[in-house]
């Protein structure tokens, strides 16, 4: 009898435990994606802040180039207006000399927007990232919120039901329940005999006269981890 109120308190205790940790591990899953999306967006500002960077340097490069081949074509003007020979091949040879600077200069400003282009794929892979992340944590806080009314719910009922399972311990095993429940946690003051001859709690084996006291009805503590014991329903002792 004492045995089956010690069952339904224990199977009563672990529900809360696990309702319990059903609300916490909420917050706790929220708390990670937050810190996961505050990561990846200092990331993007950085990958942004060095893109902004290379796209300077590309456009930099850009208007030197034009700057260069405006002055390659002042000087083929200039050529076309020589007044002699010699002040053309003079002009001939800066131009040769400009044109080689000017093939250097575009290669330098295609390379430049090349590598621009490529890091704007670095930006784009992590704005997706973000958004991912965002997703998630929207969806984790939308079904969180959704589940936390019937959890707690069910802590109300559970605890109503504990409450009345309780009142029906008095004497010793009132007073062992009480300083177990304090000292070790509601879930864990409770162990039923399991295979016929093992405290649940720590997997040693109870002395078959301890086991035959519980039968009894007597409040037996385990000698290895001191939970409180009963026995399962039908059990029998061999
Ligand atoms: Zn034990």
């Amino acid at each position: 009898m004492i045995s089956e109120v010690l069952s339904e308190i224990h199977q009563i205790q672990r529900q809360l435990t696990d309702l319990n940790s059903r609300l916490s591990r909420g917050p706790k899953l929220i708390r990670s994606q937050e810190n996961a999306a505050q990561q990846v967006t200092a990331r993007l500002e950085e990958v942004r802040a060095e893109y902004r960077q290379l796209r300077q340097q590309a456009k930099f490069k850009e208007e030197q180039l034009s700057q260069h081949e405006a002055a390659l074509a002042r000087r083929k003007t200039q050529m076309q207006e020589a007044k002699n020979n010699k002040e053309f091949q003079a002009l001939k040879l800066q131009l040769s000399a400009d044109e080689a600077t000017d093939s250097a200069l575009a290669d330098e400003a295609l390379a430049a927007l090349e590598k621009t282009e490529k890091f704007a794929l670095n930006v784009e892979a992590i704005e997706q990232e973000l958004w991912q992340i965002n997703e998630t944590l929207k969806k984790t806080q939308e079904s969180f919120s959704k589940e936390v009314p019937a959890i707690q719910e069910n802590v109300a009922r559970c605890s109503e039901r504990l409450k009345e399972e309780e009142k029906k311990l008095s004497g010793d095993f009132l007073s062992i329940y009480h300083r177990l429940t304090r000292t070790m946690g509601g879930d864990q003051a409770l162990a039923s005999i399991a295979g016929e001859q093992f405290c649940g709690g720590c997997r040693q084996i109870v002395p078959i006269n301890f086991i035959a006291q519980v039968v009894q009805g007597k409040p037996v503590t385990c000698k290895s981890c001191g939970r409180l014991l009963y026995v399962p329903e039908g059990f029998t002792v061999k």
